[in-house]
């Protein structure tokens, strides 16, 4: 009859416990060595973890170019003027008042 209820998740060969994480190569209950067939085997690993650094990357860039992108819209019809750059520190509110003086 116990073989009738089956789990889609893999399970410990000596103890039976659900593995949930599969990049671990030993039973997180029991201690010992899954099989190929539970966890993922070295090269299986190595293959992932390329795959998550290139996803972090990947992830990395967007939101670089996103930023940006944004900071680009922000300054809108500025953006190539070099007014921005007065505006960032070196403009203040006595420079203003000079260029109506005299
Ligand atoms: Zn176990």
């Amino acid at each position: 009859m116990a073989d009738i209820v089956r789990s889609l998740r893999p399970t410990c060969p000596a103890c039976g416990f659900a593995v949930f994480n599969r990049r671990c190569a030993t039973c997180e209950k029991c201690g010992i060595e899954l099989p190929s067939s539970i966890a993922y085997t070295k090269a299986e690993l190595v293959a992932l973890q390329a795959r998550d650094r290139l996803d972090e990357a990947t992830r990395e860039r967007r939101i670089q170019k996103a930023r940006a992108e944004r900071n680009r819209r922000a300054l809108g019809p500025f953006r190539d003027s070099p007014v921005v750059d007065a505006i960032d520190g070196a403009l203040d509110l006595s420079d203003l008042l000079d260029l109506g003086g005299d």
